[in-house]
């Protein structure tokens, strides 16, 4: 079998890449060490706003402002997108990329915990996009399935761990036990939730398409 890496910069090496002020961020995010969506991860939301057409996007997650920008710069005029942080090194950054590059001013960002303003959002999103700590996203998931319109799309990334998930739990360090118990148990519910009808796939580092039924 062809490993998944080799795989993968095959499919990257066909990618066009992004409009440039997005391929500096994105080399500017890498030199500071800021976590961010990898190329088919890029790739696979670029489809979906072309694909869904979202009017009402949610990120959970912003880091700087990456994912946020990109999913600006490829979907429609009128789609708004609410994005959540709560690193505050990070957030006057992604403030200053959306004052530079959020040119239509689609984006609002949210300073916070993403627990406490989840619980504040009202219902209405065609598209929520989770990409926070891996470990809380089953916690995230009940509020996020109230606010998701039926038919509308949660996308969660990192959910494969870089193949963690697959391991048993003694597999696994100690430390990252809690966050591979509480992965499992997010996949186990996206799959079996009769409200969601889920595909894991291993695009990045595992993401998950469910669509609200
Ligand atoms: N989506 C971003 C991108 O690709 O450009 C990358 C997001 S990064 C992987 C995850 C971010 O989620 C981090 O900046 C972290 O501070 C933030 N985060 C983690 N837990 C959070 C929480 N409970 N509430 C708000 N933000 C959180």
């Amino acid at each position: 079998m062809v490993e998944q890496d080799r795989i993968t910069a095959f499919i990257n090496s066909l990618d066009r890449g992004n409009a440039q002020y997005l391929d500096e961020l994105e080399k500017k995010a890498k030199e500071g060490d800021v976590p961010i969506i990898r190329k088919d991860t890029q790739a696979l939301l670029k489809f979906l706003m072309a694909q869904s057409r979202p009017r009402n996007i949610l990120e959970v997650g912003c880091a700087i402002g990456f994912s946020a920008l990109l999913m600006a710069e490829y979907s429609d005029p009128d789609t708004k997108i609410t994005t959540i942080e709560k690193f505050e090194k990070r957030i006057p950054i992604a403030r200053d990329n959306f004052k530079t590059f959020d040119k239509n001013g689609k984006i609002t960002l949210l300073e916070g915990d993403a627990m406490d303003i989840l619980k504040t959002l009202p219902e209405g999103y065609d598209f929520i996009f989770m990409d926070a700590a891996k470990g809380q996203y089953i916690n995230f998931l009940p509020e996020c399935l109230r606010i998701l319109n039926k038919g509308g799309l949660l996308v969660s990334d990192n959910v494969l761990q870089d193949g963690d998930v697959i391991e048993s739990r003694f597999a696994v360090t100690r430390r990252d036990r809690t966050i591979h118990a509480r992965m499992r148990e997010y996949l186990y519910e996206l799959k079996h939730n009769d409200a969601l009808n889920t595909v894991i796939l291993t695009v990045g580092d595992g993401m998950t398409l469910s669509v609200k039924l």
